[in-house]
């Protein structure tokens, strides 16, 4: 009896086994054609940023661009970098799609500016990056090469790529803050923040997670916390910034709260740089871009 307990258990065990790997196998596999995709795209120049406009809500201006990063199939269709930045992470691939994150997104602000069209860029850091310690001396190099207005750039690290480890997250923002160039904390509010630490940051900004400013006219608890971030990124002397507003009232309630800065769907959905220079001429740099949607 107590064989043929153990054959049974063998036998499931050997079925769960197999149920499991053909899972795990498709994933591995769609992660491993991702990996080859972005491999390609890295060294084809298959890469593109777009650029979504961030609105400053007291002058109702334009201020910047957050940069995206995109992935361009064989067909032109783009693959989103939810998709394939965890790819980038796990492969090793991320310090060489950050650099050149980093270095289009000067060459594009300095082609910008020849046109007369000044607007801060934002870059998103991978946790990853942000933690790899040749991160800053290669961000210093691109800077220097490129010879951009350091305080024209702007990095977004997330909320819990640095809470992980305070400590040595204030060493190495002091050593970005050391370049001249800004800081955002990205996706706040979702990543449990110690307060305390928050208050020793060397950072610029706060942007606050797109979960609760969606929810905003529909549920209480998400007016409370973005309400709570706002009064807190003001009396830490930091800018806050609204994402993901998709609505006119949505940009009225955030204004009148005191947030600073917003970007959303309701502006501009990211776009590619030419598409970004034309919706910022024809909105007219100098123009109030804040209520006409
Ligand atoms: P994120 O930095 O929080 O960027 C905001 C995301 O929200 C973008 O998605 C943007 O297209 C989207 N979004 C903006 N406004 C709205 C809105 O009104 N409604 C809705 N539903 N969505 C809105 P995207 O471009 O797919 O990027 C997703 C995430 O991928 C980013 O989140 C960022 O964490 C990461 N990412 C993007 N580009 C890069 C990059 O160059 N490097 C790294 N390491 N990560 C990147
Ligand atoms: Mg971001
Ligand atoms: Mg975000
Ligand atoms: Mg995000």
């Amino acid at each position: 009896a107590a064989d043929l307990a153990m054959y049974q258990v063998k036998q499931s065990g050997r079925s769960n086994y197999q149920f499991y790997t053909t899972e795990l196998d498709e994933r591995a596999e769609l992660a491993h054609m991702l990996e080859v995709k972005l491999r390609t795209a890295l060294r084809d120049g298959g890469l593109r940023l777009h650029y979504q406009p961030v609105v400053d809500l007291k002058s109702g201006k334009l201020v910047g661009a957050e940069a995206l990063v995109r992935m361009e199939d064989k067909e032109g269709a783009a693959i989103g970098p939810d998709k394939f930045i965890p790819v980038a992470e796990a492969t090793g691939l991320i310090a060489d799609l950050g650099e050149w994150v980093a270095a289009e997104a000067c060459r594009q602000h300095d082609a910008w500016l020849r046109e007369g069209l000044s607007a801060t860029i934002a870059i998103n850091v991978s946790p990853l990056q942000f933690k790899q310690a040749s991160f800053t001396d290669k961000l210093a190099g691109i800077i220097a090469g490129s010879g951009i207005d350091p305080s024209c750039l702007e990095i977004e690290v997330t909320e819990s790529a640095v809470m992980e480890n305070v400590t040595e997250a204030i060493e190495i923002l002091q050593r970005i803050k050391s370049l001249g160039v800004k800081v955002a904390l990205d996706d706040f509010g979702t990543g449990y923040s110690s307060l305390s630490s928050l208050s020793t940051l060397p950072l610029d900004k706060l942007k606050v997670d797109q979960s609760f400013v969606r929810r905003l006219e529909r549920d209480p608890a998400s007016r409370a916390v973005t309400e709570a971030i706002i009064t807190l990124g003001q009396r830490l002397g930091l800018d806050v910034h609204g994402e993901g507003i998709e609505s006119e009232s949505t940009l009225r309630y955030l204004a009148a709260q005191g947030c600073d800065q917003a970007q959303g769907y309701w502006f501009s959905r990211p776009l590619p740089p030419e598409e970004f220079a034309r919706w910022v001429r024809e909105k007219g740099l100098r123009d109030r871009v804040m209520a006409r949607g």
